[in-house]
C-alpha cells in the first residue's frame, strides 16, 4: 500500500490521505458491488460448510441492499468447528513458532494488499468511512504483525534459567510458553477486522487453533480475513470460521467443554454473561480475555487551547457514528471556558458531513441497524427532558437517507450529573457536556462508572502528568487534536480498558498481550557429570 510515499497510515494520520488511497478505495468498491447478493459459507476444517438456515448481510446505509446471504449456524456447526480445531491443535503446536510466524506474516500482507477491498466491506456493512474502514483493515495486519514481532523478538520465549546449585550434578533449567489449545474468538460489529484478526493472529501464533464467531450485522469482513488466513496457507483446523447468532451459536461455543481459552470483545453485558457461565461450566479455570464496553471522558482544564480541544472531540465523539467502544461521550469542563468550548464544538459538529460513507467527502454514515436507531431516538428524547440540546437530536430521512439508519451528531449540556445517562454505555452520536468547579471535580466524576477504557485531557502539560497519575483507563492521551479518546494503533497505543471495560489489564498492540494467550512450562534436566 502506498510504496511510493512516505504516508504511514494510522487513526492519527487518516484524515489526509494521499490521493492514491482514493482510487484504489473506489475501484475496489466497484469490484465489490459486483458480488452483491452472493452466498458465503462457514470454514470447518478448511472446507466450505453450508447450513440450512441462512441470514442476509443487509447495508445500513440502504437497507434494500443485500451485501449478501450468510450461514445461520447451529450447534452441529459449533461442535464440528471444534471438533476440527481440536484435531488440527496436535500438529500445529509442534509446528516450529519460526514457521507460524512466516505464515502469519504471509496473513497480515495478504491483508495489507487487499485492505481497500476489505475497508470497502467495512464501510458498506458497518458504516465506516473510507478512511476508517481501511485504518480498521491495515489495524488487523499490524496486530497480526505485532504479535509475529513479540514472539521473535523474546526468542519463542524460551528461557533459560538458573542451574541447581547440585554436587555432582549437573542441572539445567529451560522455561518455555506453550498455547493452550481451541481457542474462541468472538467480536462485536464495529471492528469486524482488528477485533476478529487480531485475537486470532495473536492466538495463532502462539500455537492455538481457533474457532471464530463474528457479529450477525457484520459478517462479510470477517470471511474476507477467513479467506487470506487460508490464501496464505494456514492449515485445515487452525482456523475455523462460523457465523450466526450469539445467543444459540455463540452460546453453544461458549459452552463447549474443549475450548481451552476465549477472547471476547463486545458488550458488558454479554461479556459478564460469558464469563460467568466460562467459569461455571469448565472443569477448571481457563483464560478468559474480555475487552467491553466504555464510557469514556474528556476532562478540559481552563488553560487548554480551546481549538484543539473542540477538534479531538468532535472527532471522537462523532467518528464511527459515536459507536468506537473509545469514542468520548463525556466531556467534563471548567466552568470559565465552558461557553467558550460549547460554541466551537457546536460549529464543529454541524460541519460534519453525513451521508453514505463510501463517499470521498462524508464523515459520518449511518448507526449499525435499526435497533441502535430506535435507542438513538428515545435517549435523545431522554436527555432533552433533563437537559438541553445543543444541536442534533434528529434522524435523517429525506432523499438518500430513506432507506438507512441516518442521524444527527448530538451534544446535549446541563444534564445533571446524577442523571442514569452520565453512567451508560449508549454507544451512538450523543456526546454530554458538563460544568465542572475544578479539575479535581473533574476527575472525581471522570472516574465514577464502572468502565475504564479510554480518557482525554486537555490543558498544560503538568496538568497533563497530574491527569496521568489519577484516571482510572487503560489508554489515555492528553492535547490531542486527531482524537481526544480515540485514534490507538498497534505498537504506539496499546489498546486496553481497566474495571468493567477489560478483564485482563494487558493491552492489545502492546508487549504484555501475546503472553496471555499462553501458559508456561519448565523443563528441569539433571545429569550426572
Ligand atoms: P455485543 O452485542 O456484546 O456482541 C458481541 C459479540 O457477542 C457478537 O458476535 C454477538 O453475536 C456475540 N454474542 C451475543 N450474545 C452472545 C452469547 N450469549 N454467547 C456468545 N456470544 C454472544 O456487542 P456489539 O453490539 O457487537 O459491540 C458493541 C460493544 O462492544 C460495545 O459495548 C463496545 O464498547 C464494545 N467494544 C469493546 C471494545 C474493546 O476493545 N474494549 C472494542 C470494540 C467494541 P451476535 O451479533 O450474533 O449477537
Amino acid at each position: 500500500m502506498g510504496s511510493e510515499s512516505k504516508f504511514k497510515l494510522t487513526y492519527g494520520t487518516m484524515f489526509s490521505p494521499p490521493e492514491e488511497f482514493h482510487s484504489a478505495y473506489e475501484s475496489n468498491l466497484a469490484a465489490l458491488r459486483r458480488t452483491f447478493g452472493q452466498e458465503y459459507s462457514m470454514i470447518i476444517d478448511g472446507k466450505e460448510v453450508l447450513a440450512s438456515e441462512k441470514f442476509e448481510n443487509r447495508s445500513p446505509i440502504n437497507t434494500d441492499q443485500v451485501l449478501g446471504i450468510f450461514q445461520k449456524g447451529n450447534e452441529k456447526n459449533a461442535n464440528d468447528a471444534i471438533a476440527a480445531a481440536k484435531k488440527a491443535y496436535q500438529t500445529w503446536r509442534k509446528t516450529p513458532w519460526q514457521e507460524r510466524v512466516k505464515l502469519l506474516r504471509k496473513v497480515a500482507d495478504l491483508i495489507e494488499e487487499r485492505s481497500y477491498y476489505i475497508g470497502a466491506a467495512m464501510s458498506l456493512e458497518v458504516g465506516k468511512n473510507r478512511m476508517e474502514g481501511i485504518g480498521d483493515a491495515v489495524e488487523t495486519a499490524e496486530l497480526i504483525r505485532y504479535s509475529c514481532d513479540q514472539l521473535e523478538k523474546n526468542n519463542g520465549f524460551e528461557i533459560q534459567m538458573g542451574s541447581d546449585p547440585f554436587v555432582g550434578l549437573k542441572s539445567t533449567n529451560l522455561s518455555v510458553m506453550r498455547p493452550y489449545g481451541v481457542w474462541l474468538v468472538i467480536s462485536p460489529f464495529n471492528f469486524p477486522g482488528a477485533l476478529t484478526g487480531g485475537p486470532a493472529g495473536a492466538a495463532m501464533v502462539a500455537g492455538n487453533t481457533v474457532v471464530m464467531k463474528p457479529a450477525t450485522d457484520t459478517p462479510l469482513t470477517p470471511y474476507l480475513l477467513a479467506k487470506a488466513f487460508l490464501d496464505a496457507g494456514i492449515p485445515d483446523g487452525v482456523f475455523n470460521f462460523v457465523t450466526g447468532p450469539g445467543s444459540t451459536l455463540g452460546n453453544a461455543l461458549v459452552n463447549h467443554p474443549e475450548v481451552a481459552g476465549v477472547t471476547f470483545t463486545g458488550s458488558f453485558d454479554v461479556g459478564m454473561g460469558i464469563f460467568r457461565t466460562f467459569a461455571q461450566n469448565g472443569r477448571y479455570v481457563r483464560p478468559t480475555i474480555l475487552e467491553l464496553g466504555g464510557k469514556n471522558p474528556t476532562i478540559v482544564s481552563k488553560n487548554a487551547n480551546i481549538e484543539d480541544a473542540a477538534l479531538g472531540i468532535v472527532r471522537s465523539a462523532f467518528g464511527l457514528q459515536g459507536q468506537k467502544c473509545s469514542a468520548c461521550s463525556r466531556v467534563l469542563v471548567e466552568e470559565s471556558i465552558h461557553d467558550q468550548l460549547v460554541e466551537r464544538m457546536v460549529v464543529l459538529t454541524e460541519k460534519l458531513a453525513i451521508g453514505d460513507p463510501t463517499e470521498r467527502n462524508v464523515f459520518m454514515g449511518p448507526v449499525i441497524n435499526k435497533n441502535s436507531y430506535k435507542d438513538f431516538q428515545d435517549l435523545s428524547a431522554e436527555l432533552s427532558q433533563a437537559g438541553r440540546l445543543l444541536t442534533g437530536g434528529r434522524v435523517l430521512t429525506d432523499g438518500n437517507y430513506t432507506n438507512g439508519y441516518f442521524v444527527t451528531p448530538t451534544l446535549f449540556a446541563d444534564v445533571p450529573f446524577s442523571h442514569r445517562l452520565w453512567k451508560y454505555e449508549m454507544f451512538l452520536p450523543i456526546t454530554t457536556i458538563g460544568k465542572v468547579k475544578n479539575l479535581e471535580e473533574g476527575m472525581q466524576i471522570a472516574n465514577d462508572v464502572d468502565y475504564g477504557l479510554t480518557s482525554g485531557f486537555y490543558g498544560t502539560n503538568e496538568e497533563a502528568e497530574w491527569f496521568f497519575d489519577n484516571i482510572e483507563a487503560g489508554v489515555n492521551y492528553a492535547n490531542r487534536p486527531q482524537g481526544a479518546t480515540t485514534g490507538a494503533w498497534p505498537g504506539f497505543q496499546p489498546f486496553g480498558g481497566w474495571k468493567g471495560s477489560g478483564a485482563t489489564g494487558k493491552n492489545a498492540g502492546g508487549v504484555h498481550y501475546l503472553q496471555m494467550y499462553m501458559r508456561e512450562q519448565v523443563y528441569n534436566l539433571v545429569t550426572k557429570i
